[in-house]
């Protein structure tokens, strides 16, 4: 055979889409130099090893791939079996290239060690890492591995299992992910020839058997309806299907069922013009035959994770089942090439699907778990996270539910609206109150159910997620944002906590110091503290006393009496000037004006305050985040801040909901109170789906410690959601 014999089938398939001399001179290109660097191998069938990755290129042009990836096609194996180096790619052709022949070199060095789940899953997360870089490098890999199962044969039968296993478990799984029905059936096919040969014999034979009755069936079906549709004015195109092995194998056992009752063995496909032509088309068939019941499916309209779209339905013609499946030529181009459909290459617009990023952008917008991987990626800077949260809750999703806009979220088994309201944004995670499915209210801890509606009331005032939530939760993501807000959230408290702490006793020693990170690190360099903030986060957590660290910063450096009498006087001058000390405000630059805080939103000292100049009240002080603010005037506005009185108490109402159970409420009460909080009032309710709602209006001193209250009433068993209200 001759380099140019060799070429040739390539170069067909590809000049059915790529005409230019540029492109095509590119491909030759790419040929001329896999050939000479492999020309010394030869493959276990005894060809020239060329002959491999022109194949795996042939695949990848029936895809009408674009000319890089093309070209990958053909270098995927330099790297790893030729001297070629990643450089001598990214000069000889460019760095994209060179970047997906690494990525497909890399995930050759994955060792397969069988199909214990934990092993499948380890496979699963580097395929996924690497299509979260480019999806072209998994392209090329599904591409390499179809053309080595087509040559398995020349192979020993342990590596024809170990291989088959491997395409089994991991490789037909992503092309089904990616909606590539053709590549999928295929690579199913071949591998269950080698692993369960006498099964795969044995259905074989069944299908072979009786194939002439029921192509006889098939075409008698097929006349009928031809003739039932060409009355109706229609455009279509109706061909009978051929069930792939390993499904009808697959069928058999999981649905424990005989082959002559897999009735889906009658199948037609009718193709029409448009949308509106597969439902004409799916009311004429069932005006004239039976359709059975339950076998009605509109994937059109609710199309599957993997942008498949059809109409199913099972109709009885002749006392035969026939499965009929209508789409349009669209949809069925998708069905078979999935995402890569939507990626082929046309030389009249060369920068559409050319680029790492604009693949990206078709493709996440087809493919919903694909745009959450590329998100998750972009959110997550732990590879191990990314990876938990992608096989968990993405390649598991079995549960379709959903939002209010008709978007349909997938979602792990046992998932509840806490998974799904952090599937939607981590904000929206954060900020969830309750859940509405299907027009009821739900508990938090709802199993959602594969055709839920699902919507999500927040509330900017909710305090955020609790440990609870963690019970709650079900999906990898949803878990994974919660343990950020408690880690953040437990930090920040602490670090208030050890602030007030550490400012009392250096108070108490009066001293005028201006304690500076680098103060707290020459002072604590023995104990790895270095920022002040890290020293008032070990102070919050009781790991350094601050009485120590005040005598460790402050040395012996105590003021004299003139320069104290000084500071208080600067300090009560200042107070009389501006503090509002009965409320602990100070309203800058102006005397005496009459203040109070708002009662819509309670402020405590600690929150983010801003003074509102109302018509006839003087100044009212409102939390920032309070829902008035944003309709006040942008000139009635004042900055305010707090004073320093800290024996002024504040109210503030906390609403909390929770599973009904008995004592709750007194649970509640009693680590309010021993979080020394006053409560001022109590009331409790349960709703319909025995949910207790109790609002509690309390008295405290700060911010710090109405977190603190919060944060105990949080660790209680059942306690859903808690946001201060009014
Ligand atoms: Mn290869």
């Amino acid at each position: 055979m001759t380099k140019e014999d060799i070429y040739l089938p390539l170069l067909e398939e590809v000049t059915k889409y790529l005409k230019t001399k540029e492109h095509l001179d590119f491909i030759k290109s790419g040929f001329d130099y896999a050939f000479e660097m492999h020309a010394p191998q030869k493959r276990k069938s005894g060809e020239p090893y060329i002959v491999h990755p022109r194949d795996v290129a042939i695949t990848l042009a029936k895809y009408q791939v674009d000319p890089n990836t093309l070209v990958s096609g053909l270098l995927h194996d330099v790297i790893e079996d030729t001297p070629a180096t990643y450089a001598d790619i990214k000069e000889k052709f460019n760095e994209e290239i060179a970047d997906i022949v690494e990525g497909v070199t890399k995930l050759d060095m994955i060792h397969y060690k069988g199909s214990k789940a934990s092993q499948q899953v380890k496979n699963h997360q580097k395929m996924v890492l690497a299509m979260a870089k480019d999806i072209r490098v998994i392209f090329v890999k599904l591409a390499d591995r179809l053309n080595n199962m087509r040559t398995l044969g020349f192979l020993d039968d342990a590596r024809q299992t170990r291989i088959s296993r491997e395409t089994l478990d991991i490789f037909a799984p992503i092309a089904h992910r990616l909606g590539m029905y053709r590549l999928k059936a295929e690579l199913e096919d071949l591998s269950f020839k080698y692993i369960y040969p006498a099964e795969y014999q044995e259905i074989a034979g069944l299908l072979t058997d009786k194939k002439e009755n029921r192509e006889t069936d098939v075409e008698n079906m097929k006349n009928d309806l031809n003739k039932l549709l060409d009355s109706e004015n229609f455009i279509f195109d109706i061909t009978g299907r051929i069930k792939n092995i390993h499904s009808v194998y697959y069928k058999m056992k999981h649905k424990d069922v005989d082959f002559e009752e897999i009735n889906d063995l009658l199948a037609l496909r009718i193709v029409v013009q448009t949308i509106s032509d597969c439902y004409r088309a799916i009311g004429i068939v069932h005006s004239k035959f039976v359709p059975l019941p339950g076998r009605f499916k509109d994937y059109i309209a609710m199309p599957k994770p993997n942008m498949y779209q059809s109409l199913h339905t099972t109709v009885v013609n002749r006392g035969k089942i026939f499965e009929i499946q209508i789409r349009t030529e669209e949809m069925d181009e998708i069905a078979e090439k999935g995402v890569a459909a939507h990626w082929a290459y046309k030389e009249t617009a060369p920068s559409k699907a050319s680029s790492r990023k604009s693949l990206e952008n078709i493709v996440s917008s087809k493919l919903r778990w694909y745009s959450e991987l590329i998100q998750y990626t972009e959110e997550n800077d732990s590879e191990e996270e990314i990876l938990n949260i992608f096989t968990d809750d993405i390649l598991n999703a079995n549960v379709y539910v959903f939002t209010p806009n008709g978007d349909i979220i997938d979602l792990a088994a046992g998932a509840t609206p806490l998974d799904f309201a952090f599937r939607i944004h981590t904000k929206v995670g954060e900020k969830t109150v309750g859940a509405i499915v299907n027009g009821k209210i739900r508990p938090l801890d709802y199993t959602l159910k594969t055709g839920d509606l699902v919507e999500i009331k927040t509330s900017k005032n909710s305090v955020g997620p609790n440990e609870n939530w963690l019970k709650i939760a079900k999906t990898s993501n949803a878990r994974s944002k919660i343990k950020n807000f408690l880690n953040k959230q437990r930090r920040e408290f602490l670090i208030e906590r050890g602030k007030e702490e550490l400012d009392r006793e250096i108070t108490l020693k009066r001293v005028d110091i201006k304690i500076t990170d680098d103060l707290v690190e020459e002072s604590f360099k023995n104990r790895g503290i270095k920022t002040l903030e890290d020293l008032y986060f070990e102070i919050g957590k009781n790991v350094v006393s601050p009485i120590g660290a005040a005598n460790l910063l402050t040395g012996k450096e105590e003021l004299t009496d003139e320069d104290l009498l000084e500071k208080i006087n600067k300090a009560e001058l200042a107070k009389r000037r501006y503090v509002h000390s009965d409320i602990n405000i100070i309203v800058e630059g102006l005397d005496k004006p009459s203040v109070r805080l708002a009662n819509c939103c309670n402020p405590v000292l600690g929150d983010e305050i801003i003074g509102y100049v109302s018509r006839s009240s003087g100044i009212v002080v409102h939390r920032q985040t309070c829902n008035n603010v944003e309709s006040f005037e942008e000139a009635r506005l004042l900055d305010v801040f707090w004073g320093t009185n800290t024996l002024v108490k504040y109210v503030s109402n906390i609403k909390i909901l929770g599973i009904n159970r008995d004592n709750i409420l007194a649970e509640i009460v009693h680590s309010a109170t021993a979080s020394k909080a006053k409560i001022l009032q109590v009331s409790a309710q349960s709703n319909n789906v025995k949910e207790g709602i109790i609002k509690m209006r309390i008295q405290i001193g700060s911010l710090v410690e109405l977190n603190h209250v919060i944060s105990n009433i949080q660790k209680l068993k059942g306690i859903y959601s808690i946001e201060r209200i009014g």
